[in-house]
């Protein structure tokens, strides 16, 4: 079955494929949208991940009769109070690229000694328009000193998961996979999905 998504992030499509096909159990193809690009993207006014995530659903899955998820995600940072937060992208401004994100980060974050850290993504699955339901996951870590490793993208240098004793810059992909605040809201989605499609 398909299931289109609306990103134009093409890391967050490497790791909705990536998922899809480890954990949606051979169910689900993820496509984006047909003419995403033209579709002008919609203002995101929210102030919490699903607030974001619902807004987005809702504006595109009105363009497709398919299923139809968004991901609004980002980092969490416990002495920055929580920012970025839903201002992720944009942290360093409304042209931010990746590595001037994390250098304001790591900036703001200068001599702290709590570098607790947590991603979280929350996903918002609609139907026709109409929101069926939003799927959370969240991974902690902690922030380092400087970015480290090549491997996925955003804020993903500075990362530290304890369990893997590595950034998730360093991590390959599919280990991120197994552990991610992404990989998590995906598992629940395509359980939800598979039981609800399998109900006919
Ligand atoms: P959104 O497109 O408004 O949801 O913004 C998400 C932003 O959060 C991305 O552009 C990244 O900066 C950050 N982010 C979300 N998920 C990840 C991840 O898995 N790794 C690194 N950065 C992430």
């Amino acid at each position: 079955m398909i299931l289109r998504c609306a990103t134009s992030n093409p890391g967050k499509l490497r790791e909705f494929r990536l998922a899809a096909g480890e954990q949606s159990h051979g169910l689900f193809d993820v496509e984006t949208l047909a003419d995403l690009r033209s579709i002008a993207a919609p203002e995101e006014t929210g102030s919490t991940f699903e607030e974001n995530a619902i807004q987005k659903a809702v504006y595109y899955g009105a363009r497709t009769s398919d299923w139809l998820f968004v991901d609004d995600s980002g980092l969490e940072v416990d002495a920055l109070g929580g920012a970025p937060g839903v201002h992720s992208a944009r942290y360093a401004g409304p042209e931010a690229t990746d590595p001037a994100n994390n250098a304001l980060v790591l900036e703001r974050l200068a001599g702290a000694v709590d570098r607790s850290a947590r991603f979280v993504c929350v996903i918002a699955l609609a139907r026709a328009g109409q929101l069926v339901r939003t799927f959370r996951g969240v991974v902690d870590g902690r922030i380092v000193d400087a970015p480290r490793g090549p491997n996925g993208f955003g804020y993903d240098p500075l990362f530290y998961y304890e369990p893997f004793g590595c950034t998730f810059g360093e991590a390959p992909a599919a280990e991120k996979m197994k552990v991610s605040h992404r990989a998590r809201a995906l598992r629940e989605m395509f359980d939800w999905l598979a039981a609800e499609v399998g109900r006919g």
